[in-house]
């Protein structure tokens, strides 16, 4: 069922109306960022490409970060499940 799965992958890459909720309860975009690493690489960032465990945002790109050795660009929401994001926040 195409129409199916693709809903299920809508659903699974979640959208800026979660994020921008996020947003609001972190007060700034660069925590909220933080916080969405933090979850979904619980053991620390690496590089998909090279192994290198840094990576810096990238200027005028928000939400999106670059591998400090290679310069591999990645989205910090991309592939998020959004949905299983939503438990541990204090309100
Ligand atoms: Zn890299």
């Amino acid at each position: 069922m195409a129409s199916l799965s693709a809903r299920m992958v809508e659903a699974a890459d979640g959208g800026d109306g979660d994020l921008l909720s996020w947003v609001a309860r972190y007060g700034d975009e660069g925590s909220c960022e933080e916080a969405l690493m933090r979850l979904r690489f619980p053991g620390g960032w690496a590089c998909p490409r090279c192994g290198n465990r840094r990576c810096s945002p990238v200027a005028g790109r928000p939400r999106k970060r670059q591998c400090t050795r290679c310069r591999l660009q990645f989205s910090v929401t991309s592939g998020t499940p959004m949905q299983g994001l939503r438990l541990p926040l204090p309100t």
